[in-house]
């Protein structure tokens, strides 16, 4: 099969098809129309194998999650996902990895109906690069800089669940049948919040998805917005399957920063938030720079570790 036959088989015809792609797959470029008064919102991320999964992971669970955490960064602007480039280097021309690994990005794509505009193949570690194009009304986007002294701090989902999971992928603890299911689910098949994201265009004042862990993620947040917080730790959203698996501490200490949950974290002025569902609140924005994690008897809780970084 030539490359173009292997682009065509696997990354093209399927994929959902939008009425504001002008040129898709094919020619040197694609070429896409902008709505009027939206604009443009683009992010990039890549997965290395055994870098940001661990080598036994499936195909399809790689193709799922490579689209998965690109439209985690969307959400996390309040942007509407469109269009998508897939840069992709593999060690060898497999067909049933292809086949496997396409079958998991389409099943996100069509989920979120994102177009696979183009990309490039080649030859390498196994290497997966997406870009993501999202639409925004103009001047809406939501940004790290906007929390103010007094807003309250919320995330969606439960946190700590894909730490747990990656702990189970390499082996290194034995829980149930069930919770392994769960937390590998997570780790795999992380759930991009986009609904909430746009639901937060009107109400939030910042807005993150948590890639590093809590801790790392939120003091983005506080530091290109000036401002410091308190974060209850009782207040944390725990699942069951992390709480029947691990003792409370080292559920608090995954939830706090292991990274790989992508779910947001974001700042509001108080009680606005009623009407968007699975949102916890966890702490305030506060003056005095700098992150206090306060137990409920008010003890300093301080993390061992921080957030995941590659250098
Ligand atoms: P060029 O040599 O002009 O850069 P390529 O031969 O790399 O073009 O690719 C031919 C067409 O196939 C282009 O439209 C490109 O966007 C698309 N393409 C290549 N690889 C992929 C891929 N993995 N997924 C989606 N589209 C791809
Ligand atoms: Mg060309």
């Amino acid at each position: 099969m030539s490359e173009f036959d292997l682009i065509s088989r696997y990354f093209s015809t399927k994929f959902p098809q939008r009425s504001d792609v002008d040129l898709s797959i094919g020619d040197d470029a694609a070429i896409c129309t902008v709505p009027p008064n939206m604009q443009l919102v683009t992010a990039i991320d890549t997965l290395v194998a055994d870098v940001h999964f661990p080598l036994t992971t499936k195909p399809e669970d790689i193709g799922y999650k490579a689209l998965a955490v690109n439209l985690s960064d969307i959400a996390a602007m309040g942007a509407t996902p469109v269009w998508m480039t897939l840069a992709l280097t593999c060690p060898e021309f497999n067909e049933i990895w292809l086949q496997r690994f396409s079958d998991g990005l389409l099943e996100l794509a069509r989920l979120n109906q994102v177009s696979l505009i183009g990309g490039d193949t080649t030859r390498g570690p196994l290497t997966i690069t997406i870009q993501i194009t999202g639409l925004v009304p103009l001047n809406t986007a939501l940004k790290r800089n906007g929390a103010n002294p007094g807003d309250s701090i919320y995330v969606t989902g439960t946190l700590g669940d894909a730490g747990l999971g990656l702990q189970v992928a390499k082996q290194q603890v034995v829980l149930s049948t069930l919770a392994k299911k769960y937390t590998l689910s997570r780790l795999n098949r992380p759930t991009p919040r986009l609904q909430i994201g746009q639901k937060l265009l009107k109400i939030a004042t910042s807005a993150i998805d948590i890639s590093d862990g809590l801790v790392a993620d939120l003091g983005h947040i506080l530091n290109f917005s000036n401002v410091g917080a308190s974060l209850q730790i009782d207040n944390l959203p725990l699942s069951d399957e992390l709480l029947e698996s691990v003792p409370y501490e080292t559920a608090i200490e995954l939830a706090l920063t292991a990274g790989d949950d992508y779910e947001l974290c974001f700042t509001t002025p108080e009680s606005e938030v009623l009407f968007i569902d699975s949102c916890t609140y966890i702490g305030k924005i506060e003056p005095d720079l700098g992150l206090r994690c306060v137990t409920k008897t008010s003890d300093i809780f301080i993390p061992k570790a921080n957030g995941y970084q590659h250098f």
